[in-house]
Parts: structure tokens; sequence; C-alpha cells
């Protein structure tokens, strides 16, 4: 029995699936978990000595690989200094001004320490704003686990026949209505039905949750429109694609203003992180200065700070998204030609689909993905984690590049997919 089997089993024992969140515990690959010791760079170590070149990134947060030496500086110095004051400090000062002089379209924030969180904020400021209760928000969308939003969304529950929820009132999904992605039809259909009583569309610019299912811009625009002609928030829920794609996510790199942004992992730079933003005017209806209730005993907590402003001044410093997009570029050309999968990439974010010429011209909806999607990438998996590459364990989870990555990694990667192909053909 491996170190690894062992804690799991222990670990079965004392939590619900042996660990403290679905996807960790490998029920989409098969097998049971590595149990990760430490992580440097590109590199995860398991307990049993193992190491295995990582494109799972913490499922996003980050962008600069484990442990870098910047952010480990600012975590620790910010530890010296205390690491929670339940008081006002300049740690959050300093990474909301670092954010809102860079991100033209918002010019206020709010720390909450999740992104589930910050969608329950956005979502509660949105109400309020509009005196609305219904949020529309897309098939193959997640955006955290807060109830409204358990509907039709993302890898956790996806390929498990498990549509959504028990456990979340009828009375709380009453006021969700879902679309179609990439569907304007539908969308006008919903518009013209229900158009006026919608609070706030909240969306993936780039859904990332459900394999990367890029949206037309066009879709994202007319949504836009319909939401101004209704008077309907727009809300981007950039927790994965913000300071991803971009500095300024989605909204700066397709050069749209939502009404509302949600961040989360990398703002963090593997802190738990989370963040509203938006407009002034909006966003001054938070509690203290407006009627929107809204608090946290560790929000903004110093240390995490210390982390997303290292993180993202690292972004701006450098040239990160260049070498990113050329990390991403290598791997593009070292799986053109797979035989079994299909490479859907956006910058630093990509998906390995068990789909023949399934370039993102196919699939852009939930329901174009093939139906034995899962089974084929739990056998990549597999061979992937033998060779010492770890992939996200779900066919549905979106694989991260991060600028801790090297040609190396990429060429790993790619011999991995191809082989297996090979030996499955022979
Ligand atoms: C990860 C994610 C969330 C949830 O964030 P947590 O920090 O896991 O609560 C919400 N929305 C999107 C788009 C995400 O990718």
């Amino acid at each position: 029995m491996s170190r690894s089997d062992e804690l799991f089993a222990r670990a079965l024992r004392v939590a619900p699936g042996g660990v403290h969140s679905p996807v960790r515990s490998f029920r989409g690959v098969g097998g049971s978990p590595v149990f990760v010791d430490s992580a440097r760079d590109a590199s995860l170590t398991d307990v049993d000595g193992n190491s295995y070149v990582d494109f799972c990134m913490s499922f996003g947060p980050l962008i600069h690989g484990h442990s870098h030496p910047a952010v480990k500086a600012a975590v620790v110095a910010a530890l010296d200094k205390g690491w929670s004051f339940g008081a006002a400090e300049a740690a959050s000062l300093k990474l909301a001004e670092f954010i809102v002089d860079r991100a033209n379209h918002v010019d206020s924030i709010r720390f909450v320490n999740s992104g589930t969180e910050a969608v329950m904020s956005a979502l509660r400021l949105a109400r309020a704003a509009t005196g609305r209760d219904v949020i529309l928000k897309f098939d193959g969308c997640y955006h955290g686990h807060t109830d409204a939003m358990l509907i039709r969304a993302g890898s956790g529950l996806a390929g498990r026949a498990v549509p959504d929820s028990a456990g979340v009132p009828a009375g709380v999904t009453a006021d969700t209505l879902i679309a179609p992605l990439n569907d304007e039809a539908a969308l006008e259909q919903i518009f013209a039905r229900r158009g006026n009583e919608i609070a706030a569309t909240i969306i993936e610019p780039l859904p990332a949750n459900f394999g990367l299912l890029p949206q037309r811009r066009a879709f994202l625009e007319h949504l836009a429109e319909l939401c101004t002609a209704h008077k309907c928030l727009l809300i981007f829920d950039e927790v994965i694609t913000g300071f991803r794609v971009a500095f300024g996510g989605c909204a700066e790199a397709f050069g749209m203003r939502p009404d509302i942004v949600t961040w989360g992992k990398i703002i963090g730079g593997g802190f738990p992180v989370g963040a509203i933003a938006g407009r002034r005017e909006l966003m001054d209806r938070f509690a203290p200065n407006g009627d929107v209730y809204q608090a946290g005993t560790l929000s903004a907590n110093p240390v995490a700070m210390a982390a997303g402003l290292a993180t993202l001044e690292l972004l701006t410093d450098t040239d990160a998204y260049e070498r990113l997009e050329e990390l991403g570029k290598r791997l593009d050309a070292a799986t053109t030609g797979m035989k079994e999968f299909s490479l859907i990439r956006r910058g630093s974010l990509f998906w390995l689909v068990a789909a023949k010429n399934a370039g993102a011209d196919v699939i852009r909806s939930a329901d174009a993905i093939p139906a034995d999607a899962t089974e084929r990438f739990a056998r990549l998996f597999g061979r992937a984690l033998a060779a010492g590459v770890y992939l996200p364990p779900s066919a549905y989870e979106i694989g991260f590049l991060s600028t801790a990555h090297s040609p190396a990694d990429i060429g790993l990667l790619a011999r991995v997919i191809a082989d297996g192909a090979d030996a499955q053909l022979a």
C-alpha cells in the first residue's frame, strides 16, 4: 500500500469522501488520490516521493507556479507583522489601489474569502440595485456553490448525472433562469418573456468550468445589449479569467464593461481571496455606506493580500503574459494531429477534450461535449500520472499553464498524450 493510499484510507474515516472539495477525490478519473507533500515551480511531490509536472496548479490561482520566491517573501514579511487584525490596514488598500488603477472597468472593490462568496454578494448587490429577484445564468457556467447558482453548474457536478444539488430550496432556484450558451435566439426569447424581472445576468465570459467553451464575441455583445435594454445588470464572473487572459480579464480582452465583476483564484496568489468590483455608485450600496449587508471576519486577510499583490506585480512587471502565450503556442504545436483528443486553448487555459477535430468552433456549449469524454479522459489521466504528469482530475476541468512551466514540460505532456493514443490503436 502506498503512503497516499494509507492517508486516503484514514481520510475516508474523518471526512466525507476523504476530501474537502469533491474533484480532489479522483472520482471522475478512477483510482485513489495522490496526497501532495510539497510543491515548487511546476512540480508537485507526493508523500511517496513521486514528482509530477503539475498542469492543475491548484485549479488556477498559481499563475507563477508553486512557491514562487517573490510571493513567498511577501507572505513571510506580512506574517512577521501579525496575520489578522480585524481592523483597517494598508495591505488591502495597496491591493485595491493596484487593481483599480489598472483595471479601467472598476472603481471600487470589496475583498472576500472565496469566489463563491464574491458571487453570493454580487447577486445580492444586483438584486438590491434593481429591486428585482430573478438571476439569469448559463448552462455550463459555474459560479461557486451558493444555492441560487447550483443549477447546471460545472465540473464537480458534470458527468455524474447530478444536475444540481440536494438541499437547495425550490424557492431559491425558482428565481434562477437558465439559458444555453452560444444561442442568441434563446436569449431573445428569455428576455422577451422575463427580461423586466431579471436583476442580473451572470456569465463566465470565457466559460472554463465545464471544459473550456469559448463564446463568440458577438454573443457576449448581444447579451450586453439585451441587459442594457432591460435595465438588468451584467455580471462577469472572472474568478478564473481575471488577471489571466489579461490583467483586466475578459472585460479588458473583449473591450467590454460589465456592471459588476467577481474575482478569485489569482487575486489571492494561492491564498483564500475573492472580490467584487464595479462602478463606485453601485459598490457604495454595500454596508457601511449602503443598505446591502456584506461582511467577513477574515476578509482582506493581510497575508493573503500580500500574496495577491506580489502575484499581480509579477504579472505587470514582467513579460509573464508573453511567456504564457509562448508556452501555449508550443502546446498547440506539440499537440497538432493528436489521434484521440483535441486541444482547446485560450492563453494559459487549455482543455484536452476527447473529440477529434473539436475546435472551438464545434464545442461552445455543454451539450456539444461527446458522451464518452469522461471515460477517455480517465484513461489519459491515469497514463499521465504514471508518466509524471498531473492533469486536473476530471474530464471537465481545464488545465493551467504557469510561468514556471518549461518547454520541456509541454513536450512531456504532448508525448504522454501521443504515446497513449498509439498504444490504444495498436
Ligand atoms: C472557482 C470559481 C468560482 C468559485 O470560487 P471558489 O473560490 O472555489 O469558491 C466561481 N466562479 C468561477 C468562474 C470559478 O472558476
